[in-house]
């Protein structure tokens, strides 16, 4: 479902609204463009920030999870929680030049290779 969320958007084509396909790349091209008309980009980014604000929006989303906050379209719920952490993640790949569309396909198709769960308990 994130991913479905991720990747469309309502439009309106003569007057009805539609789901647009959108891809990864986009994605992070408006969510680095956001983030650097917001101001964030204005001085040098350090890597490993950039990374634990990717985790503290995880730690939002448990808490929101915990809470019973759930809902599309409203701030602070279980799904609000999991787009900060996709924004935040895409604006670093825009930031630093990072093709994510590129390597997720690789990751992927890569995984469908593997053993189950990877060879690993869970
Ligand atoms: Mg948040």
């Amino acid at each position: 479902m994130l991913m479905e969320f991720m990747c469309r958007k309502i439009a309106k084509v003569d007057e009805k609204e539609v789901f647009v396909s959108r891809t990864v790349t986009s994605w992070v091209s408006d969510c680095h463009m956001v983030a650097r008309d917001k101001g964030f980009w204005d001085k040098k980014r350090n890597v490993g920030e950039m990374l634990m604000l990717i985790v503290s929006e995880l730690g939002e989303a448990i808490e929101a999870h915990r809470k019973g906050n759930f809902g599309l379209g409203q701030k602070d719920t279980f799904e609000d929680e999991l787009a900060d952490t996709a924004i935040r993640l895409f604006d670093l790949c825009g930031g630093f030049g990072i093709d994510l569309e590129k390597q997720m396909e690789w990751k992927i198709n890569f995984n469908k290779s593997r053993e189950q769960r990877h060879g690993k308990a869970y």
